[in-house]
Parts: structure tokens; C-alpha cells; sequence
């Protein structure tokens, strides 16, 4: 998959571009990457992106010929249906949903705003705006960054172990399960102003769920439906009428609303 962005501050995205599981696709060529300095298409002498707003008010516009000439030059450089799309805090708010529909896509074009905003005319080149949260950022470089790497995770090739990627929260309209590692036990220093000798709740919180150690893999499995739901049914109870559950997860879910939230996440003890 390829992706083109476009920003005025390339060193930024290309700084995070280089780490962890989207530097590594893109060391091995299954994610091709390119930032684009937007300043490398305007045609003055100071690389002049922004201008005063008709109309008056505060901040500055973006000028809409570079972005013209960038999103032309990007077009004639790959021939073939690219996606664009619009870094926007008015767009449709970015879910995991979408980042599959855009994982379809063979190339995406992102564009970074800067200021406040682009001129409406270059909404003309966009074929979707996406928000990442309703709340506004100086730049559209954190929002390109969230949806390479959100699309990127469900590129094949990308992520070593694909299951982890169908198991995560969201995937199916469940929020992931809970994850230990070793040691088995974990003795945490009392916190200030705790009885360093009380058994207390962190206690148990720090003892990994015996299940987890238990060798048993069917118990193991549904242990982890069971706390998927659990956490979903207590944290985020609303994406479960969306959720795609199997008849074991029906089940499950069926028992803990019977059993109301007393005790849901607490499968373990
Ligand atoms: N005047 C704009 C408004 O009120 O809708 C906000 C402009 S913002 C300061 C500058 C740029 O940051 C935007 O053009 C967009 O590219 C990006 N941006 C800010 N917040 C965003 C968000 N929540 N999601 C996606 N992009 C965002």
C-alpha cells in the first residue's frame, strides 16, 4: 500500500514515520511512504503557504495553488485511483471501521491543514475529510499519523502475528482483553501513605488470573471472551448492539447481564 502526505512540516512526520511497526513495513517495503514538503510547490521566492482571509478575522488560510500543484504532481507521479483524504476536525470521526475501508484503498494522499485551515476551494481535490476526535489540533500531521498507522496494522505483512490484530479492541466491537507477562507475582512497593503490610486490593490486582497459568487453552479462551465482554459491558456497553459475537460470546454476555455489572471484570478471582 502506498501512501503519500503532504504537510509543511515533513521532519515531523517523517521522525515518527521511523519508528516501531510502520518503520519496520516500511524497511521492508510492504508500506511505501513518501512526505511531501508543501513549500516545494509554491512558486515565490519565500515559500509563501498562507494568506490573510477574505472576510477578515483572525489566523491565516492556506493558499489553495500549492495544494493544487501538489495533489497533481502526487497524481501524475502514480498513475491510478488514489484516495484523498482531508485531515478535518469537521470531518466524519475516524473509527477502526473506517480504517479497514481505508486499508482497501492501493494509495492514499493525506493532507496535513496547517493554520486555520485550507481554502474551501481545494475541498474540490478531497474525496473524504476525516476527524480524528472532537477537538481541535494545530496540524493535520498527528491525524495523517493515527491513520497510517491504524491502517497500516490491518495491511498484511505488517503486524508479525496477524492474530493479534483480530483480536484487538474494536475488531470485532469488543474491547481487548487483559494482557500479563512475566513474573506471575509482582510485589509493588505500598504506595505513600499505605499500610506497606495490609493486604489491600492491589494485592490481588498485582497476581496474574491462575487461568492464565493453568496450561488449560479452552479455559484460557474463554476466560479471555469472558473478559472481553465483561470490560466492553462495563466500560463501553453501547458498541455490544454492534458487536459480532460467536454463540459461546452470546452466552457469556447473556450470563453477565444477569448477573448485573457487580463483579463483571472480576472473572479472575
Ligand atoms: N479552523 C478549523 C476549524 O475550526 O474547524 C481548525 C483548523 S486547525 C487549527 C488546523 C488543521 O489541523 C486543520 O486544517 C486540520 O488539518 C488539522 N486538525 C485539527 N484538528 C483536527 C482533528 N480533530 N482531526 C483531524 N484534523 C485536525
Amino acid at each position: 500500500m502506498t501512501f503519500d502526505i503532504v504537510t509543511i512540516f515533513p521532519a515531523m512526520v517523517e521522525a515518527a514515520l521511523a519508528a516501531g511497526v510502520v518503520g519496520r513495513a516500511i524497511g521492508r517495503g510492504t508500506l511505501a511512504v513518501t512526505v511531501h514538503d508543501l513549500r516545494g510547490f509554491t512558486a515565490d521566492r519565500h515559500h509563501v503557504v498562507d494568506d490573510v482571509p477574505y472576510g477578515g478575522g483572525p489566523g491565516m488560510v492556506m493558499k489553495p495553488e500549492p495544494w493544487f500543484r501538489a495533489l497533481d504532481s502526487i497524481a501524475a507521479a502514480r498513475p491510478g485511483r488514489c484516495h484523498v483524504v482531508l485531515t478535518s476536525p469537521q470531518g466524519r470521526p475516524f473509527t477502526q471501521a473506517m480504517a479497514g475501508e481505508l486499508s482497501r484503498h492501493e494509495h492514499l494522499v493525506l493532507v496535513c491543514g496547517r493554520y486555520e485551515g485550507i481554502d474551501e476551494r481545494v475541498r474540490t481535490r478531497i474525496d473524504e475529510e476525516v476527524s480524528i476526535g472532537d477537538y481541535v489540533l494545530s496540524g493535520g500531521e498527528l491525524p495523517a499519523l493515527v491513520m497510517v498507522d491504524a491502517v497500516a496494522r490491518l495491511i498484511p505483512g505488517v503486524v508479525g502475528d496477524e492474530q493479534s490484530v483480530i483480536d484487538e479492541s474494536f475488531s470485532r466491537g469488543l474491547l481487548d482483553f487483559p494482557h500479563y507477562t512475566r513474573p506471575a507475582t509482582l510485589t509493588a512497593p505500598a504506595r505513600p501513605g499505605e499500610d506497606a503490610g495490609r493486604e489491600s486490593d492491589t494485592d490481588a490486582a498485582l497476581t496474574v488470573p491462575a487461568v492464565l497459568l493453568s496450561g488449560n487453552h479452552a479455559a484460557i479462551r474463554r476466560w479471555r471472551k469472558r473478559e472481553a465482554i465483561a470490560r466492553t459491558l462495563r466500560r463501553r456497553p453501547e458498541l455490544l448492539a454492534a458487536a459480532a459475537l460467536d454463540d459461546e460470546e452470546r452466552e457469556i454476555l447473556r450470563e453477565l447481564v444477569a448477573q448485573g455489572s457487580k463483579g463483571v471484570e472480576d472473572g479472575r478471582h
